[in-house]
């Protein structure tokens, strides 16, 4: 970053800066870079807050807890729709076998005429057949509903699994806010001095470049080297620099920013 690509400093300089010098003390300047300071930190906090991996972590486990909740919902009504066929094919046994009971009190009776009794036994011969038929039936639908009920169970398992996940997710999450609050609250407390030590017009001009710069409006210049864009100041600047009252509000020709000199300058 050490590149200077200032084709006409003296241009330019007439047409951008020096139009409205402001004049603060140099302790007003350096206090300018303590604000700076509290903001850029201010600035990461917000930037951590909005990016924590805590909120993408407790995003995932409340996607994966909503799949998790539709699969039940449809694993649950399958199990409904199955034990519904169970009590059917129950039924339908139950049907038979007291039709069976019945035919065989009648035979055991021994009432009724020869061929009525033969009747009854080839009867009862048919129901036997058809009841096993629909044991078989009856046996194959508990099976299914015996596969149903433990994927709801399965699920109902990883539910509770995920909830706890959960639980623990947005505890860490909720631990990670409020430590950036504390720290925010820290960061924060002394800067109501400082705003007060720089003065309102240096702060005017620092909120209007903060704004436009992406957060950073004022930065030192050290070793002939802007803090702010990096750039290394061609002898014209210095030499201007230097010749600068202390109490003159510098800007950087590059990037605009305030510009403070420290005894790191290389003044
Ligand atoms: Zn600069």
């Amino acid at each position: 970053m050490g590149l200077r690509r200032r084709s006409h400093p003296c241009a330019r300089r007439t047409t951008r800066s020096r139009r409205h010098v402001l004049n603060a003390d140099p302790s007003r300047q350096w206090r300018l870079l303590d604000l700076q300071a509290i903001d850029t930190r201010l600035d990461q906090i917000a930037h951590s807050r909005k990016t924590l991996p805590q909120l993408a972590q407790v995003r995932a486990l409340e996607e994966k807890a909503e799949a998790l909740d539709s699969l039940l919902v449809r694993a649950r009504t399958e199990l409904g729709d199955i034990q519904r066929e169970v009590a059917k094919a129950e039924a339908d046994v139950q049907l038979v076998r007291d039709r069976a009971a019945r035919d065989q009190a009648r035979l055991d009776s021994g009432t009724g005429s020869a061929k009525d009794l033969t009747a009854l036994q080839h009867e009862l011969q048919s129901l036997a057949r058809r009841q096993s038929e629909l044991e078989d039936v009856e046996l194959e639908v508990m099976e299914r509903a015996e596969d149903a009920q433990s994927a709801v169970t399965q699920l109902e398992q990883q539910q509770a699994v995920l909830a706890g996940e959960l639980e623990q997710a947005v505890a860490a999450r909720d631990e990670a806010l409020a430590d950036l609050e504390r720290q925010e609250r820290e960061v924060a407390a002394p800067r109501a001095d400082v705003v007060a030590g720089v003065g309102a017009d240096l702060v005017a001009l620092y909120d209007k470049i903060r704004a436009q710069s992406g957060g950073l409006a004022a930065a030192p210049l050290r070793q002939r080297r802007c803090g702010g864009c990096q750039l290394e100041l061609n002898n014209v600047d210095m030499n201007r620099i230097k010749a600068a009252p202390a109490d003159e509000v510098l800007r950087c020709e590059e990037c605009r920013r305030i510009l403070v000199r420290t005894a790191e300058s290389g003044i």
